[in-house]
């Protein structure tokens, strides 16, 4: 949908699939210097638990700030990037700035949480990529419990063997592992059950019609209770409306990750709302 292409709202697709208006063409090319001229933005949005209020991890979010154009999403740039293998440095740029303001935020005292990173299909697949997230770790000295990876349902299914030693490598480190967008991937619960998973985000196309579609209100119920017996942390993404949160507390899900509580925020924002989170909080033991 053109409305999900960015905030600019600009028309980058033609309607013949796969054909690229010179206007993404364009894109294309500025992004292969977006990483060098320092372009990339990371904004963290808090994934909230939702019978405490308190702020359980922060997921990590590009954006690039292009010279013309303005703010980018995501949803825009990392296809072409995966495209044309520039998800590589990008990757590693993100993976690094989330890192390092995770850090950041623990030498500021604050208490300590996990940074979500996303990985794509093909930073999944680089056969460096144990040995990047390892070298990142120990460059920006943080601990790996306090780093969650996050790989969507259909990545995590293409390749079930592969995908098993990847996590499992991943997981010896110490780092967090999530599915990213459960219920878009076709696959089932039962598939997901040998990857050695921390967390389930269950996609937000289905948080929206929760509370029209009762079917669709049965069928996240279902995740949410086998996904807990199987020892996982539920996550709901995209909730915006009070109602969703409710029936989301009623079947008990943990986290909730959405506009409701916060929208993604730039660095400095983030860090404000955790100042103030342990503001109230040590008020409230006052
Ligand atoms: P995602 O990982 O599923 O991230 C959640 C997306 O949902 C984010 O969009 C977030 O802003 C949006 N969202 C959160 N709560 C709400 C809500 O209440 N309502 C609505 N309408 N939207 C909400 P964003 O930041 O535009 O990112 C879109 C996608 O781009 C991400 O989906 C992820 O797949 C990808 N992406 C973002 N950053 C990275 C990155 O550093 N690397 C890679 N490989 N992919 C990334
Ligand atoms: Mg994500
Ligand atoms: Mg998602
Ligand atoms: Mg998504």
């Amino acid at each position: 949908h053109a409305k999900d292409l960015g905030r600019n709202n600009y028309q980058f697709y033609t309607t013949t699939l796969s054909a690229k208006t010179p206007e993404l063409l364009n894109l294309e090319k500025s992004l292969r210097y977006a990483v060098e001229r320092e372009e990339l933005i990371v904004y963290y949005q808090p994934r909230v638990n939702i019978l405490t209020g308190q702020i359980t991890g922060m997921e990590a979010l590009v954006r690039w700030q292009n010279p013309e154009m303005g703010l980018i999403a995501p949803n825009v740039f990392i296809p072409l990037a995966e495209e044309s293998g520039l998800i590589i440095p990008i990757g590693e740029w993100v993976l690094r700035a989330a890192c390092l303001q995770n850090k950041a935020w623990q030498q500021a005292g604050l208490p300590p949480l996990t940074v979500a990173v996303n990985l794509s299909p093909k930073q999944f697949r680089q056969s460096t990529l144990v040995e990047d997230v390892a070298r990142i770790l120990t460059e920006t000295e943080l601990d790996a419990r306090f780093l969650e990876l996050e790989i969507t349902e259909s990545t995590a299914i293409a390749d079930l063997e592969f995908t098993r030693n990847v996590l499992h490598n991943l997981e010896q480190m110490g780092v967090h592992l999530s599915i990213d967008d459960f219920g878009t991937g076709h696959s089932s619960l039962s598939r997901l059950q040998l990857l050695p998973l921390h967390n389930l985000k269950i996609d937000r196309s289905f948080i929206q019609e929760l509370t029209t579609d009762v079917r669709v209100a049965h069928i996240v119920k279902a995740i949410v209770t086998l996904g807990r017996n199987l020892g996982l942390r539920l996550t709901a993404e995209g909730v915006e409306k009070q109602e969703e949160l409710d029936f989301l507390k009623s079947i008990h899900c943990e986290d909730v990750q959405g506009y409701l509580f916060y929208k993604p925020l730039p660095a400095e924002k983030a860090t404000e709302v955790l100042q103030n989170k342990q503001t109230s909080a040590l008020e409230m033991k006052n």
